[in-house]
């Protein structure tokens, strides 16, 4: 089990040592190397996506990352911001499936902005498309047109790219509650009216799932009038960018949600939904769990060790139980610990 750790910038380092040690103390046989991304790699060999970090992700069976990105990077030319080297490693290591639970733990019901009643057990799983759509598509650009300054992007999908994210997607609710939703806009996007047709075409192919169709813009509204009603939603990169932002929300902290990016052989990236928090970087106060249930997502979709990643998830449902916050979840009759106290937690609980 070869693991590349790209702890990346703000939080990244301070909540990836805290995830490491668990996988480690969990599976001692786990081979760990570190490498740069994002800002710190910018500093120090001028590229976002240095090709000693390329090198190693390409021979790890997994990646694990923090996150990248912060002010200090903001003003550089587009080809050196830390998110380049996040969308590099993305379309280098063919991790075109991303996946992003939604759970809301009944001890954190009241961090939802939405009434408990509506969120309490939400169990929601998106599944984004991430190499493809208007953020890759060729033409694009900004140029002068009849004398004004003119700005393009360009949206497409074929039906291979459909297809794939279509499997996973299918894959993923046959092993939870066997239901569906596919989220387009075809009735204005062409590229959109595709997906839905391939999506039907699909379902012949998965009997026991139950495919239905939503328009985004509803689907945005869904979300926050009645969540239950969804177990997995697949879209798009651009639609799926901003409802699984929208759906990490309704649990109320961004602390505490995972992701996995898949390629076609289930090797994959896995780090926390949130960014890099500048603003707390450094101060042993960052919640260290969605990263450490990044690598209960990591055991279960490239290792299949379901056992030692539901092991996790139970030790973080325990250490919850036991009223451990770190600052972010906090709330009246809990105690609020730091990042490190956090880890210690759940090595305990494990
Ligand atoms: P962010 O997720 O970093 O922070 C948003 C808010 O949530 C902040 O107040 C932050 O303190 C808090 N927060 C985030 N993670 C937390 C954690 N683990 N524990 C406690 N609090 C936490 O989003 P942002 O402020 O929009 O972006 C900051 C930087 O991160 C930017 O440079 C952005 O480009 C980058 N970013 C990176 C990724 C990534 O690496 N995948 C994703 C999103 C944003």
């Amino acid at each position: 089990m070869k693991i590349c750790v790209l702890p990346g910038d703000g939080i990244g380092p301070e909540i990836t040592r805290e995830a490491v040690r668990v996988l480690q103390a969990l599976v001692p046989q786990a081979e760990v190397e570190e490498a740069l991304l994002g800002g710190i790699a910018v500093d120090t060999t001028g590229s976002p996506y240095p090709d000693a970090t390329r090198a190693l992700a390409r021979a790890a069976d997994a990646v694990l990352l923090g996150a990248v990105g912060g002010p200090k990077w903001d003003n550089l030319p587009r080809e050196q911001r830390p998110e380049r080297g996040l969308l590099g490693i993305r379309q280098d290591l063919g991790l075109f499936a991303n996946l992003r639970p939604a759970i809301l733990y009944k001890e954190l019901a009241n961090a939802s902005s939405l009434k408990p009643e509506l969120v309490a057990g939400l169990d929601i799983l998106i599944v984004r498309e991430l190499t493809g759509d208007i953020y890759f598509g060729q033409p694009r650009g900004v140029e002068m047109r009849d004398g004004q300054r003119f700005g393009f992007n360009t949206m497409h999908y074929n039906e291979g790219e459909i297809r794939r994210i279509g499997r996973v997607a299918f894959e993923a609710a046959r092993k939870r509650g066997k239901r569906l939703c596919s989220v387009d806009k075809m009735n204005v996007l062409e590229t959109t009216q595709l997906w839905r047709d391939v999506m039907n075409e699909l379902a012949p192919e998965y009997p026991d799932v139950t495919l239905s169709h939503m328009l985004v813009d509803n689907c945005a509204m869904q979300l926050v009038r009645e969540p239950r009603q969804f177990d997995v939603i697949v879209t798009g990169n651009l639609f799926g960018d901003i409802l699984s932002d929208e759906a990490a929300m309704l649990t109320g902290s961004i602390g505490m949600l995972p992701s996995a990016s898949l390629d076609e052989r289930n090797k994959g990236l896995f780090e926390p939904s949130h960014g890099s928090a500048p603003d707390i970087a450094g101060k042993n106060v960052a919640n260290p769990l969605a990263t450490i249930l990044s690598v209960a997502m990591m055991l279960r979709y490239t290792f299949n060790l379901e056992t030692e990643a539901a092991r996790i998830e139970a030790a973080v449902q325990k250490v919850l139980a036991q009223g451990l916050r770190t600052a972010d979840i906090a709330e009246g009759g809990t105690r609020t610990i730091g990042t490190t106290e956090m880890g210690d937690a759940v090595l305990a609980a494990l």
